[in-house]
């Protein structure tokens, strides 16, 4: 194999960005803003093809923490403003543009006490919520049955099948939650956008070196042997971020890991209830373990909440798991939902997802620094930050700005402000040398 230099037929970029998923393009499409040129490298074929894939695309503000909920809060108003943030001004040919579904979302109020954790939050933060009793929930849901059926149990135990108990406290509904309809689409439009200011992107390219030289970083050599020069790297590699931070030699020199994690999430058709609306919301419920969205087709999209009575399935390698769903994960999700929606008529054949999971020690994001100068990490996304990619990548891009001018970010952490709530984020939350915050719910709650 030739070494040839990349930068022999292309100027060297500023920065090259390893990873084109939501968050990566995202983070393209900002630094481009900043008149910074870019590279981006993705193994796969197109923008968003990784773990973005599969996600659900939930946008949710019921986080854990003050900074979690005005983060998401921050982050609806982007995907709200869709056309606008990507710069068209409704002139051009309007290309397909992912699009925000407003339906609104319920967290069931359960004796696990994560509404009751988030609701000062929403107060403080002045983010819009009703609280409705039990009979509310079933009278606007029909098809919820919302009697206390947890702590959530293994489906072969005698615990799951015992008769519900007294009614749920109610549930917490935010009538603001949503998802995105299409989130590779919407990590090809933040591309598109990205390119449209000059950015370049490189598919089917494999980062396998991160070269550095007296501590700091000066490019990466791809699969092919192309060697690229590059001043800033960073690595927004999803699943694979603990594999590129190994390839820059900075395995253990963060307090915060990251590791992947396999999920699946199942679909199945949903029941319509006596108002002839189908599962048409979104639904957290704590108490079973499991979280619901509707699915296009008359479907329904049943998800983990990580429960204490599952073992997780964490991967050694972000490339070595089984891709097709199991019937064990279709029997204990589906049985959870049945629980909660006791018309469900579950089909026989399991259908579904398997995504993965960047997860981080505490299951909040690492946007930061590291200790090789010039290389920057936006990974550890922990399943809840599709939401967050277009205001994370603003922070990223305004972090690295700094830092690059000679900001000192480990003794003054930046703050970046967002756009269109005026959310104020101190970049020390999402360091990579933070102890471990104890206020996390310590899964896909963030
Ligand atoms: C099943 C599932 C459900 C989810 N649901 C939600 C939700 O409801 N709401 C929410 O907010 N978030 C959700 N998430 C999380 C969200 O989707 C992720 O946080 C987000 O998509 C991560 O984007 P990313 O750009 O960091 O990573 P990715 O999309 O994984 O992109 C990383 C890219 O890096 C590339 N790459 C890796 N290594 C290399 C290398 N060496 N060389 C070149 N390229 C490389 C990969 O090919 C990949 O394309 C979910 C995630 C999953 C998996």
């Amino acid at each position: 194999m030739t070494n040839r230099r990349v930068a022999d037929t292309h100027p060297a970029p500023d920065v090259v960005i390893i990873g084109a998923g939501v968050i990566g393009a995202a983070v393209a499409y900002e630094l481009s803003r900043r008149g910074l040129s870019t590279l981006s490298l993705d193994a796969l074929p197109s923008a968003g093809y990784g773990s973005t894939s599969n996600s659900s695309a939930i946008v949710r503000f019921s986080y854990s923490t003050l900074t979690g909920v005005s983060m998401a809060w921050e982050g609806l108003h982007y995907w709200r403003d869709w056309r606008g943030y990507l710069g068209l001004s409704g002139r051009e040919p309007t290309p397909d543009l992912a699009e925000l579904v407003t339906c609104g979302m319920l967290l069931l109020d359960t004796p696990s006490g994560h509404a009751a954790k988030v609701v000062p939050l929403f107060d403080e933060l002045q983010i819009p919520y009703e609280h409705w009793d039990a009979a509310g929930v079933e009278k606007r849901l029909p098809l919820l049955d919302a009697r206390v059926m947890g702590p959530p149990a293994p489906v072969d135990s005698d615990a799951f099948w015992a008769e519900p108990g007294e009614s749920l406290a109610g549930g917490v509904w935010m009538p603001d939650a949503g998802y995105v309809d299409d989130p590779q689409l919407a990590s090809r439009n933040l591309a598109q956008a990205a390119q449209a200011l000059g950015a370049r992107f490189l598919f089917h390219a494999t980062v396998v070196d991160v070269r550095q030289r007296g501590g700091r970083v000066i490019g990466v050599t791809l699969a092919d042997g192309s060697v690229i020069d590059a001043p800033v790297v960073v690595n927004v590699a999803g699943p694979h971020s603990g594999r590129v931070n190994e390839l820059a030699g900075l395995a253990g020199t963060m307090a915060i890991g990251t590791r992947p994690m396999r999920q699946e999430v199942h679909h199945l058709p949903s029941p319509v209830g006596p108002d002839g609306r189908g599962l048409d919301v979104l639904v957290a419920d704590d108490d079973t373990g499991i979280y619901f969205k509707p699915e296009a087709g008359a479907m329904v999209a049943v998800g983990s909440l990580e429960p204490a009575c599952d073992e997780l399935e964490w991967l050694d390698s972000p490339d070595d798991y089984r891709p097709t769903v199991s019937t064990a994960g279709w029997e204990r999700q589906t049985l959870r939902l049945a629980r909660r929606v006791p018309e469900l008529r579950i089909p026989n054949r399991p259908l579904g997802i398997v995504g993965i999971y960047d997860v981080a020690d505490d299951w909040i994001p690492i946007y930061d620094r590291t200790d090789l100068d010039g290389f920057y990490v936006a990974i550890g996304s922990s399943g809840n930050q599709f939401k967050n990619a277009p205001f994370a990548a603003h922070a990223m891009a305004e972090l690295i700005v700094a830092v690059e001018a000679g900001h000192d970010h480990e003794a003054r952490p930046v703050t970046v402000r967002g756009p269109y709530t005026g959310a104020q984020l101190d970049l020390g939350f999402f360091s990579r040398n933070r102890p471990i915050n104890r206020h996390s719910s310590f899964s896909v709650n963030g």
